[in-house]
């Protein structure tokens, strides 16, 4: 059976064959703990450790020194949240501010700390293209915030929200900044200074690297951040995550970083050239399809389309050859319409119906557009019987005779 095109590069890439090469030695004569200090197994293990250390840092302009490795995106995000608050602990009841549209792995944590009486949570609204206002997060801050966690780039949307300006207005009030970077990272130049973020969550898996693998970067002056460790155990990353590193996936990590900075002058511009000619073909092709999203803000590998007419569920079903998802992978187990649609106003029929395609390093001219040409054949073939699609026409109908008369 010839494999499906993979679209779905936002739940996660293939690791680079660069990156499985640098890994290698690290499986088998470089098997050492970087945590022995008393033998050349343990030097050279952790000194592959550093030169991760330093390739992450590198990508978002960070200092090695500021690199906490986890097992991934939703332990720093935990690390973050639970960490800053905790630390931030001389308050009672600190307050938190987010938003409707974060991945699981941020609003999950804040809606734990507050049903647990533990800290107080602002979730902020998005406007119809799934955007933040700057100005709505410093209405929000109050005398006890000490933390607002906004991601940099949505996972379902590839909408960016606006960090640095938001950055600008905690660091006036004095509270920390934490983004979720998770889809930003090697996507687009990401700065921590640029944008005054004082934590930032990264994942491996999502930029050509192992999964199980993720860093924090923790701000480490103006201000100096107190995290209180999700476990305890022993000192590794200076005390902050205890378990013994990763080596291989951390080596992964770092490779992946390097190459996706040296190919961060091209592949944007590639990857936005090969979305665009996808959203253009399907949208010449079907009427009735709307693009979900800040057209301009958002991510270049991004698309996320609703299909009026169509019953959600048969929609992906009807498309074996292409491999998509219709939100996020650590939603898709519950069939319960997207929380970031319905953020931005979409009702339950038009957030199911809608498809996430996420192009990456190996997605091809040739794939696009057989990606168009099954998307449009499928779509047309499901609206043929649909009852939906049948009362939409009218009603469009409908309208252009209206705006035809306006016009005459
Ligand atoms: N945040 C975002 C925005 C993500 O897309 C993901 C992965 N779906 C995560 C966090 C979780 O990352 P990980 O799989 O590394 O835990």
């Amino acid at each position: 059976m010839t494999r499906p095109v993979y679209m779905d590069y936002h739940a996660t890439t293939p690791v680079d064959p660069r990156v499985v090469e640098a890994m290698m030695p690290y499986f088998t004569e470089r098997f050492g703990n970087a945590a022995s200090r008393s033998h050349v197994f343990g030097w050279e293990a952790a000194e592959a450790v550093e030169q991760a250390r330093d390739e992450v840092a590198q990508l978002i302009g960070a200092a090695a020194a500021e690199i906490v490795f986890t097992s991934g995106a939703t332990e720093s995000n935990n690390l973050a949240i639970k960490g800053a608050v905790a630390g931030g602990a001389r308050k009672r009841r600190p307050h938190v501010v987010t938003c409707a549209t974060e991945h699981k792995s941020v609003l999950e944590v804040c809606r734990r700390l507050e049903r647990h009486g533990v800290a107080d949570l602002t979730v902020l609204p998005v406007d119809g293209t799934g955007r933040l206002v700057a100005e709505q997060v410093g209405e929000a801050l109050r005398g006890d915030t000490v933390l607002v966690t906004i991601m940099l780039a949505n996972n379902e949307i590839g909408v960016l929200q606006p960090l640095a300006e938001i950055g600008a207005i905690t660091r006036q009030h004095g509270c920390l900044l934490h983004t979720d970077a998770t889809q930003a990272a090697g996507r687009f130049p990401v700065d921590v200074d640029g944008l005054g973020v004082d934590l930032l969550s990264l994942s491996a898996h999502k930029v050509y690297g192992p999964k199980g693998v993720g860093a924090l970067y923790v701000r480490r002056r103006r201000p100096r951040i107190d995290l209180l460790p999700l476990q305890d155990g022993g000192d590794q990353e200076r005390g902050v995550r205890a378990g013994t590193i990763n080596v291989p996936g951390v080596v992964g990590f770092g490779a992946a970083c390097r190459i996706a900075g040296e190919e961060l002058q091209q592949e944007p511009a590639r990857l936005s050239r090969l979305r665009d000619r996808l959203e253009n073909g399907i949208l010449s092709g079907l009427a009735g399809v709307t693009v979900n999203g800040h057209q301009a803000h958002r991510l270049p590998n991004n698309s996320n389309l609703s299909f009026g007419g169509v019953e959600g569920e048969s929609l992906l079903i009807s498309l074996p050859e292409i491999a998509l998802s219709s939100g996020s992978a650590c939603s898709s187990t519950t069939s319960s319409p997207s929380h970031v649609l319905k953020a931005m106003g979409l009702d339950n029929d038009a957030a199911i119906a809608s498809l996430r395609f996420g192009l990456g390093r190996w997605t091809s001219v040739e794939q696009v557009d057989f990606a168009i040409e099954k998307v449009v054949a499928a779509v047309t073939k499901l609206r043929r019987n649909s009852p939906s699609w049948a009362a939409m026409r009218s009603v469009r109908r409908g309208h252009e005779r209206l705006e035809t008369k306006e016009l005459a």
